[in-house]
């Protein structure tokens, strides 16, 4: 029998907001447990929460992007359970009015997008003999996107993964740091005989850390689901926690449903009307993104759809390359840079493009000393390599290196008079209509420069040296 794996993800993104969704504490990464934390956070009696301007607009900008529905008077509601890492018992979420309805990512259908507070971090002791919680996470504002079950394939949610994480980053509003948890995604999965109307029975699969975790978790659930349906068994609807070390999903929760949540609307957040103003105040501020920028990359400077898209393969990336268009207005040499000597930085010291540091004015300038023949194709490379490993001073860097060109031309007289001595039967070819053996010739003159020659110096006294002699 042949079998279809059906899917569709809950994908919650932490926003990069500076302050919580309900309070004004930090929302940081890794600082001392329980440092960013106020009465709010922990939810102590008498606290009450003042919305973040910042999450409803992030969600706007993401809503608009995609294509969604925009509600407009948005609502929040509790969800009601008990955990140590939830201690106000309840999740302030949206039940009723997510903010966003519909719209698509690459053709596959987003149900809703919604807001809510995430809940701290429990840490256990490595031998299991306590527990700790650290709150600083609780109320870090997130946006729940939840697809509809469009999925077939695992290289369909790996391209909607992609995609939505790319448009994240560009949108600014969250850092996409999956190993951070600031993104997370949870696949919802069943199977069904091909050609069957009815979905299957599904099972929701949680702690997915990576792109490749994802892969291998579909590939080990889809197999399960056939497996207990061929032998007879059925699936139980329930949560399944996947562990990456095993290789295997494992139970953890029977799925819920709303009414075990109590969900009931939240007396303390008044209603948020988002009028025609606000969100054509947003729509304006939206920025360009990867997709509209590899058009123009390639229209407006020229830019090979390949190095387009290496440019753009990380919004760090393409401020970089714009900047250095800015300061030289040499794109094509600004993208050589990226797509050859940059990405074999970060290749080789293992550096994400999120975690780049580099100056682009130094990089900038080492763009226009080349080009100005001030210093040769190596000596740009090497100086280069340096900016981005220890951020040096690039003119000091040249000279205490020597890698200056060199423009004395007693010095080039004197290589070419080497040379052509060193060199008779060369010349001879030469004047007896060889013209290809120019080209030897000039090596062998840039090898007595040590490589400094210029060569915008060199060739037209080498012409003149060979019509003379
Ligand atoms: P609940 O209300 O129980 O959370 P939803 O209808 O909101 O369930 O669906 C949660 C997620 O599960 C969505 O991403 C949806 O696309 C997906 N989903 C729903 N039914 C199935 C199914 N039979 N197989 C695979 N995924 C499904
Ligand atoms: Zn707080
Ligand atoms: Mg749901």
């Amino acid at each position: 029998m042949n079998w279809e794996v059906v899917m569709g993800l809950e994908v919650h993104a932490e926003l990069s907001t500076k302050s919580k969704i309900f309070c004004g504490c930090s929302t940081e990464f890794g600082g001392e447990p329980n440092t960013h934390v106020c009465p709010g956070c922990t939810g102590e009696p008498g606290v009450l929460p003042m919305l973040n301007k910042a999450v409803v607009e992030y969600a706007m900008r993401l809503g608009l992007t995609l294509d969604c529905d925009i509600t407009r008077v948005n609502t929040f509601d509790r969800k009601n359970y008990f955990y140590p890492d939830l201690p106000k018992a309840w999740q302030t979420t949206q039940l009723y009015a997510p903010v966003c309805r519909n719209g698509s990512v690459g053709g596959i259908r987003l149900h809703q997008i919604h807001m809510e507070e995430d809940a701290g971090k429990l840490v256990h002791a490595p031998n299991g003999s306590a527990a700790y919680m650290d709150y600083n996470r609780s109320g870090t504002p997130l946006l729940e996107i939840v697809t509809k079950p469009d999925f077939r394939t695992t290289e369909q949610v790996l391209d909607f993964l992609e995609t939505l994480r790319e448009t994240l980053l560009y949108l600014d509003i969250c850092d996409c740091k999956m190993q951070e948890g600031s993104l997370r995604c949870d696949v919802n999965l069943s199977v069904r005989p091909l050609g069957q109307a009815e979905f299957g029975t599904r099972t929701e699969m949680k702690n997915l850390n990576s792109f490749k975790a994802i892969a291998r978790a579909i590939e080990y659930e889809s197999k399960r689901h056939i497996d207990v349906i061929t032998r007879g068994g059925q699936i139980t609807q329930e949560t399944r926690r996947w562990d990456d070390n095993k290789g295997k999903s494992m139970p953890m929760r029977n799925k819920e449903n709303a009414q075990d949540y109590r969900y009931f609307p939240c007396p303390d957040v008044p209603p948020v009307i988002i009028d025609d103003a606000w969100l054509e105040q947003v729509r304006a501020t939206l920025p360009e993104l990867a997709a509209q920028k590899r058009e123009r990359y390639i229209g407006e400077h020229g830019i090979a759809p390949k190095d387009a898209a290496t440019i753009t393969v990380h919004k760090t990336i393409s401020v970089l390359f714009e900047r250095l268009v800015e300061l030289t207005g040499q794109p094509k040499e600004a993208a050589n840079l990226i797509t050859g000597e940059l990405m074999r930085h970060l290749n080789n010291t293992g550096t994400l493009p999120e975690d780049l540091q580099v100056d682009a004015g130094k990089l900038a300038e080492l763009i226009n000393l080349v080009l100005a023949g001030k210093i040769n194709r190596a000596a740009y490379k090497q100086t280069m390599h340096a900016v981005f490993g220890e951020d040096v001073q690039p003119m000091a860097y040249i000279e205490q290196n020597g890698l200056l060109m060199d423009d004395n031309s007693d010095a080039v007289a004197a290589a070419i008079a080497a040379a052509l001595a060193a060199n008779p039967k060369a010349i001879a070819d030469y004047r007896g209509g060889n013209e290809k053996t120019f080209g030897f010739i000039m090596g062998q003159v840039m090898k007595e420069l040590k490589g400094q020659g210029n060569p915008a110096l060199v060739k037209p006294a080498l012409e003149a040296a060979l019509a003379d002699c």
